[in-house]
């Protein structure tokens, strides 16, 4: 086992302090791989080299034409590659190999549609009342720094890479440090397709070192970040300090909301797969489902039945549907909200154990879990559990449900299950979630906005509103007198 380097300035580097960590293979709970560890003072060396790059380089300067071709041939290498970058991902997070595939798929998608936005992203002339002509300029913002969550590594990371560099900005990366393993070989696949190594760093170690360095760094120009509230709370206190632009993806107890006339085998096939996807470490994840008193029973019985038959194993296997949480600690917290809900006087009606998975014993397996009559006022569905556990809450009205589906703290996403159409257009408006989806549980798009109301965050990611996110206006008139 070698030791996986940093990226400064394109360049593999050991770390400043020569420390290095241990990434664990949840599944086996044993290393998979020894990486670098960096800290405050690699961070300033990829700060320093990022700025230069800058001012000075050519990324910046390139025509978008010339910067959308090493996004697209990007692409076309991830594709190439998606194998063995899937097998990376689905061994580091323990997601099923299907799953890791079809995020691959995504990245590769991401990098193709920023490769093919870059030249189309463009300011407008302006009919202001003095003589001449005024026209607006989309600058690149500056140094981005781009910290991403563990759960779906290279997807987020790609969310921000593409459209970063597509607005010609210099980037480094702080990928979570349970998961730098895909996002370092995405940056020598950017490399590799054209880009200058300057305008990209990848560096793995804490948050509470290499992360704060980049958030308090005046030459930072923007940190688009992707994690827990918690945590994104405090880096936009800290970037307050040097009016530091910031973007926020955070956390979210989105809500199910089933009506009785629903079609539903589809409603109860989709709610499973939207909470216990990524064994419920999704913040899309819908973790709170309402469901109209007549279909309540009905509803609950079969989401129970749906949910034992879900094949947990290794997630290499692929017949695997749900893989092991990332760590011990995870599963510990996910027990302990399971342990709370019942307290609290939830109804268990499926899961809520260890499984047992031959040669998974090290491994952080936990049973999908189902609680029924669950209030919304109680703990376990106002906070974030981050883990394989769904709330199922009745209700009466249509009124009620849009009431109790905005009595949250967070506003990420949501559904509404229901054929009559009036019904999903006054539910939709009525929900206060940056996603909604009507008859269907997605929540990203490549091509469409995503982030939250309230404390799911700032900003908008994906789609061409994430060029806001990237960029400065700047106006400019020319006097014709
Ligand atoms: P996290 O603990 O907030 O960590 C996210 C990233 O921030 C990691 O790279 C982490 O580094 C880094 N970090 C931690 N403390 C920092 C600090 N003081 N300054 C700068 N960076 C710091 O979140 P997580 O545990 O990885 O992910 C779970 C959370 O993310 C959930 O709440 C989930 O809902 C949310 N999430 C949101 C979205 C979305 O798009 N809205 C998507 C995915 C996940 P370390 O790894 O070293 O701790
Ligand atoms: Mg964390």
């Amino acid at each position: 086992m070698g030791t996986e380097l940093l990226i400064v300035g394109g360049e593999r580097v050991s770390s400043a302090s020569g420390a290095t960590f241990q990434v664990i293979e949840p599944a086996l709970g044993t290393p998979m791989a020894e990486v670098a560890e960096a800290d405050g003072e690699d961070a300033r060396r990829a700060i320093e080299i990022a700025h230069r790059a800058f001012e000075e380089g050519p990324w910046p300067r390139t025509a978008a034409t010339l910067r959308g071709r090493v996004l697209l041939r990007a692409s076309t290498i991830v594709r190439e590659r998606l194998e063995e970058l899937a097998t990376i991902e689905a061994r580091n997070v323990g997601k099923p190999i299907r799953d890791a595939r079809d995020e691959m798929g995504i990245v590769a998608d991401t990098l193709e549609y920023w490769g093919g936005a870059a030249n189309k992203i463009f300011g407008e002339t302006v009919p202001v009342q003095d003589p001449g002509l005024d026209v607006t300029l989309r600058e690149p913002a500056g140094v981005c720094a781009l910290i991403t969550p563990w759960n779906f590594p290279l997807a987020i990371a790609s969310w921000k890479i593409a459209p970063a560099l597509a607005c010609g900005n210099t980037i480094i990366v702080k990928p979570a440090t349970y998961t730098p393993l895909t996002v370092l070989a995405l940056a020598e696949i950017l490399i590799e397709a054209g880009l200058p190594p300057e305008a990209i760093s990848v560096l793995p170690g804490p948050g509470s070192t290499v992360g704060n360095a980049l958030v308090d760094d005046p030459r930072v120009a923007k940190i688009s970040f992707t994690g827990s509230t918690a945590v994104g709370s405090e880096i936009m206190a800290r970037a307050a300090r040097n009016i530091t632009r910031v973007s926020l993806e955070l956390g979210g107890k989105s809500a199910s909301v089933v009506f009785a006339d629903a079609e539903m085998d589809t409603a109860v096939e989709r709610s499973v797969w939207a909470v216990f996807g990524n064994c419920g470490q999704d913040c899309c994840a819908r973790s709170r489902l309402f469901v109209e008193r007549p279909a309540y029973e009905e509803f609950v019985e079969r989401l129970a039945k749906r949910t034992a038959e879900l094949r947990i194993g290794p997630p290499l296997d692929e017949r695997t549907e749900i893989g092991p949480m990332i760590s011990q600690d995870q599963r510990r917290t996910t027990l302990d909200y399971v342990a709370l809900g019942i307290d609290e006087g939830a109804r268990l009606v499926r899961g809520g154990k260890i499984p047992e998975v031959p040669g998974g014993e090290g491994g952080a397996y936990v049973e999908p879990t189902v609680l029924a009559d669950v209030d919304n006022r109680w703990r376990v569905a106002q906070e974030e559990i981050f883990g394989p556990v769904v709330c199922v809450i009745p209700f009466d009205t249509e009124e009620e449900a849009i009431r109790l589906a905005n009595d949250t703290t967070y506003g990420l996403s949501g559904s509404v299950w229901t054929r009559d159409v009036g019904r999903a257009i006054r539910v939709a408006k009525g929900i206060r979630t940056g996603v909604i989806s009507v008859n269907s549980s997605h929540s990203v798009h490549t091509e469409a906005p995503f982030g939250g109301f309230k404390r799911s965050g700032v900003g908008r990611e994906m789609g061409m509103h994430a060029v806001n996110l990237y960029t400065e206006v700047k106006n400019v008139f020319f006097s014709q007198a």
